[in-house]
């Protein structure tokens, strides 16, 4: 049966891009009636950041798409946690040691270094390869004798890969299709790090064999990475799972890739939650508190990178399992469309139960003067957050009244429109929308003025604004009182 995996770094806030490729797993694994493995690849430790693994689960978790299992789950391969198998990992390199399929390399950064300035005084660049490991310190280059005394005298080492020289590697990636490499293009990589930690690398290969993982689906800035980890699939004698390299995230302008370094896109948040940098203590904003619903995120991050084939947009996360197929992934690079954005949270803020938001943006007033505050304004907003924003201006009392349709609508029959509704409107008795409209409508028909020579110029008086919600709703929320004291204030 399928088993995918979500194999992050814990080197910082998670980015979006991440979260799409979690949420491509997920799906493929719902899809699939597979199970979703989240592993947290931690061997880096120069590179660790703390508060980024619970950054990740709590994450997932407000997404709805949290791991079947793995870290935060747990599980038959547990620990999943790459730091807690460490020994594991030894133990495959040793094997691949013995095999003569990987080498003891003792050659310090320093010679390291001389080397490449030498090839790049040559204007080449420095391979660790076939041609190159010859004349560098290691154990296919030293005579035994000498290996076994370095390694007696515990001086430092690494683990290096022994790539073929000649040979090409072919797979079929399920969005890239065949991918050609040629061995020589590939160095000897480190497998196991001179602090006894393994790299990137070995630890994911030995891991997705022994986690029985069946896909790889992850970012095409690891594309590169592939053909290497055939080599090691080859070199243990495994089958390599079958890979996905998802489409690159471009900026909005389409100019280049998406990078954790765009970490504010023009006030557009590129991590799913707040983040505050434990270092430098600085904040970086998230789509949770920018008010974005978690279904519009999924559903927004669905698309980049993948299409049904249809028409069709609105899919909530059993509509996106349904309708999801890694064939469907495209290979281009999807832009990151902050109008579209906005528009998927528009489109599931109206099918949010308005109590809800009532109660949850709104509490401060009586239940049902909250949700009239929402239905009234609930077409007119992108995130929940503006509407104590728009409650709070609704209920000021104009300061300055708009100038451009003062100008435009401001004459002697709107004037005497107004004069007239401030002598009839104290009269309605009963203060709701429909009786203020009818009671508006015979006051100005029995003068002879048109209603729609005084409206605007009613709201703006009302509101101080040309534009706004539904006018009868809102003189019936302002209430009478408000209302006439409103006008007589704008006629004076
Ligand atoms: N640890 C890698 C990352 O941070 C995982 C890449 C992969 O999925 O193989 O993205």
């Amino acid at each position: 049966s399928v088993r995918v995996r979500f194999a992050p770094s814990p080197t910082g806030p998670l980015h979006i891009g991440g979260v799409r490729t979690a949420l491509y797993n997920y799906l493929f694994a719902r899809k699939m009636g597979g199970t979703f493995i989240l592993r947290i690849e931690d061997t880096d430790q120069t590179r660790f950041v703390p508060g980024a693994e619970q950054y990740i689960l709590e994450s997932l978790a407000w997404l709805g798409i949290s791991p079947d299992e793995g870290v935060g789950a747990d599980g038959p391969h547990a620990p999943y946690r790459q730091s807690e198998r460490k020994e594991l990992y030894k133990a495959y390199a040793d094997q691949l040691i013995r095999e003569e399929k990987a080498y003891y390399a003792f050659d310090t950064s320093e010679e390291l270094d001389a080397m490449r300035t030498m090839f790049e005084s040559k204007g080449s660049a420095f391979q660790y390869n076939a041609l190159t490991r010859v004349k560098l310190r290691n154990s296919l280059a030293l005579p035994a004798a000498e290996v076994q005394a370095l390694l007696d005298a515990n001086t430092p080492y690494v683990i290096r890969l022994k790539v073929p020289a000649k040979g090409e590697i072919r797979f079929q990636d399920s969005v890239r299709d065949w991918v050609h490499v040629h061995t020589s293009s590939i160095d000897d990589k480190v497998l196991m790090k001179s602090d006894g930690m393994p790299t990137y690398h070995l630890a994911n290969v030995v891991d997705d064999h022994i986690m029985e993982i069946t896909h790889v689906i992850r970012g095409e800035e690891w594309l590169p990475s592939a053909p290497l980890h055939i080599l090691l699939y080859q070199a243990f004698g495994w089958t390599a799972p079958q890979f996905a390299h998802l489409p690159l995230l471009l900026k909005p302008e389409g100019n280049g890739k998406l990078s954790k370094r765009d970490a504010d896109l023009g006030g557009f948040p590129v991590f799913p939650m707040e983040w505050t940098d434990p270092q430098t203590g600085a904040v970086s904003k998230g789509f949770k508190q920018e008010g974005y619903l978690p279904e519009a995120t999924l559903n927004f991050l669905a698309f980049l990178g993948w299409n049904p084939g249809t028409e069709q947009e609105l899919f909530n996360l059993t509509e996106l399992v349904d309708a999801f197929s890694l064939e469907r992934i495209n290979k281009a690079g999807a832009k990151f469309d902050v109008n579209k954005a906005k528009w998927f949270n528009e489109q599931y803020l109206k099918q949010q139960a308005p109590e809800l938001l009532a109660k949850e943006y709104l509490g401060h007033l009586p239940a049902e003067q909250g949700l009239a505050f929402v239905s009234l304004f609930l077409d007119r907003i992108t995130f929940p957050q503006e509407l104590s924003t728009l409650v709070a201006a609704f209920i000021e009392k104009p300061s300055n009244y708009e100038e451009a349709v003062i100008q435009n609508k401001w004459n002697a029959e709107a004037e005497k429109g107004l004069r007239l509704l401030a002598d009839a409107l104290p009269k309605v008795a009963v203060w709701q929308a429909d009786e203020i409209k009818h009671a508006i409508h015979e006051c100005l028909e029995a003068a002879g003025i048109k209603m729609g020579k005084v409206m605007q110029i009613l709201r703006v008086a009302l509101s101080g604004n040309g534009a706004g919600p539904d006018l009868m709703i809102s003189m019936q929320l302002w209430g009478k009182d408000q209302v006439v004291e409103r006008l007589t204030a704008a006629l004076k």
